[in-house]
């Protein structure tokens, strides 16, 4: 997973147990975290403070964010791991190239192996399923 930056906005340092750890972050600093913790850090609920006149405790206010940047450059990242992993599903069972589509397969398959395939039948099978692709 991607490393993001955790940013504490409060104006005193957050102190919080997550996962069995402490984790502290001093005010307007921020740690590193992986980007799943980092969603479940953040929303993970934090005990509200009252002071006697019924007013939150500022150290009991939550003030986390997820570095703006960050989090989209996880997010492209995680998105182009999956397109790679697409990217191999369609593979020829001639020659075993990948394709990312079946239309590039199909296309290969007609371009560079219509000699070898069996017959007329199975040459109009591939032009009809090009087609639909
Ligand atoms: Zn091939």
């Amino acid at each position: 997973m991607p490393m993001v930056r955790v940013w504490n906005r409060n104006s005193v340092v957050h102190k919080e147990t997550f996962k069995g750890d402490e984790i502290v972050i001093q005010p307007g600093k921020f740690i590193m975290m992986d980007f799943n913790e980092a969603n479940d850090f953040r929303g993970q609920f934090f005990t509200p403070k009252f002071n006697k006149g019924g007013a939150q405790t500022i150290d009991s206010m939550k003030y986390i964010e997820i570095d703006k940047n960050d989090y989209k450059a996880a997010l492209d990242e995680l998105n182009s791991r999956g397109e790679d992993r697409a990217k191999k599903t369609y593979v020829c069972m001639k020659c075993n190239k990948e394709f990312s589509s079946k239309r590039a397969l199909l296309t290969h398959v007609k371009n560079t192996h219509s000699d070898e395939l069996a017959d007329d039948e199975t040459r109009e099978e591939l032009d009809a399923e090009l087609e639909g692709a």
